[in-house]
């Protein structure tokens, strides 16, 4: 049985309604790391991994939410937000509901079931995929009028406020308005975007899952965006405020630099510069069809996080060292913020298992942990399903 046929069905037993069904994607970030908080790009898609939701409108104030995957069940009162302790994955549906609130839209008490197949802190976003597909459900069922792009917003505000975690907009905004066969270019400061065709051929998307979360996570994030921003302040007032953000800094005022700088500072400015170039070039690589190219500055953008932005760690280091000079291996990179979770690679479809049975006993051998291996194809964004 399909999920949406699975979350169906308890949610007939359970209610005795009919509900209606949501879809909404996990997603990949093919490149473009690290550079939305500096006025950049990024490069996500949505993938064939989703959350789904069962939803209908509740009789009384009281809505009962549940989690299939969780086997969890709470009663939840629409008139009062306060976070449950012991039902995580119900404050992200309940972060959802109060910024409609928020905004002064109205919503109905409502019954959900939810399940999905995103694999869960894996840095596929499985908290996006199930907080876009709520407030999806939530702007059909109450015919609100947001769009896609007012959803998104909500729910990185949901994110940021609910459930406290500073997530850039990325995650939902791919979640949402994703296109199969294609990624999309966004700039996260203006939310312009713009659709680029994505023809593997005989390749897939591949991500090889490290199973480690190393905790410099959240403190060495906000060092870089303070060595980031003390770059951005040194040439605002070298060169008389004519930049915005660290991505529009031409490389040749940095080189210019070298000496002025902080070495460290440098290395960052550098990555950051190179990287919204990289993703400038990647985009004329995909709408000429030139797959090997983008692949390669996909490796050129693990190299520039591993050796000047220094946010990789040994076991995304030996996966891409493991992968990278392989002849059916076009591009493979850490994915995400660093210090673990997933490399992205991409494969010749037929010399996927046979990489991966090497990789996951040498990755055993090494660093003691299994390895994980996802395969995703890309996707629509959220939608409902008719089942
Ligand atoms: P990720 O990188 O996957 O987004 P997060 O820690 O941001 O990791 O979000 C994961 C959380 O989202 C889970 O701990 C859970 O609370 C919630 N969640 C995601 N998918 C599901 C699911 N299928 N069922 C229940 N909760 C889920
Ligand atoms: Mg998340």
């Amino acid at each position: 049985m399909m999920i949406y046929e699975e979350i169906k069905k308890l949610f007939l037993e359970e209610f005795q309604q009919e509900p209606m069904l949501v879809r909404s994607s996990g997603r990949v970030n093919l490149i473009g790391e690290h550079v939305d908080y500096n006025g950049g790009f990024v490069l996500p898609a949505a993938i064939d991994k989703s959350a789904y939701v069962a939803i209908a409108p509740a009789e009384s104030q009281i809505g009962k939410w549940i989690s299939m995957d969780l086997k969890k069940k709470t009663e939840v009162d629409f008139g009062v937000f306060k976070p449950l302790a012991d039902h995580r994955w119900a404050n992200y549906i309940l972060g959802v509901v109060e910024q409609f609130a928020k905004r002064g839209l109205s919503v109905k008490p409502f019954h959900c079931v939810m399940s999905g197949d995103v694999p869960i802190g894996s840095g596929l976003s499985s908290s996006a995929a199930l907080e876009s597909a709520i407030a999806f459900g939530i702007n059909e069922m109450n015919n609100l009028g947001l769009d896609r792009t007012a959803l998104a917003q909500l729910v990185q505000q949901a994110e940021n406020e609910f459930i406290g975690v500073k997530c850039g907009i990325m995650d939902m905004f791919a979640s949402l308005r994703g296109k199969e066969n294609h990624v999309l270019r966004l700039d996260c400061e203006t939310l312009d975007y713009q659709y680029f065709p994505l023809s593997l051929g005989d390749c897939k998307i591949v991500l090889f899952d490290t199973g480690v979360k190393h905790n410099l996570v959240d403190s060495e994030y906000n060092v870089r965006r303070s060595q980031c921003e003390e770059g951005l302040a040194f040439f605002r007032k070298k060169f008389d405020n004519a930049v915005q953000n660290l991505s529009q800094v031409p490389l040749a005022w940095l080189q210019a630099s070298r000496s002025q700088l902080n070495p460290v500072v440098y290395n960052r400015c550098q990555y950051v510069i190179e990287e919204n170039q990289r993703i400038l070039s990647a985009c004329e690589d995909l709408q000429a069809g030139r797959l090997e190219d983008f692949g390669i500055k996909m490796t050129a953008t693990h190299e520039g996080l591993r050796h000047l932005y220094e946010v990789s760690c040994q076991e995304l280091d030996f996966l891409v060292d493991e992968l990278w000079h392989e002849s059916a291996v076009l591009g493979s990179r850490m994915m995400g913020g660093g210090f673990g979770g997933c490399t992205i690679n991409i494969i010749k479809m037929e010399a996927i298992d046979g990489l991966f049975a090497k990789l996951s006993t040498r990755y055993e051998q090494k660093m003691g942990k299994k390895l994980k291996m996802y395969s995703v194809v890309t996707a629509n964004g959220t939608e409902i399903i008719n089942g």
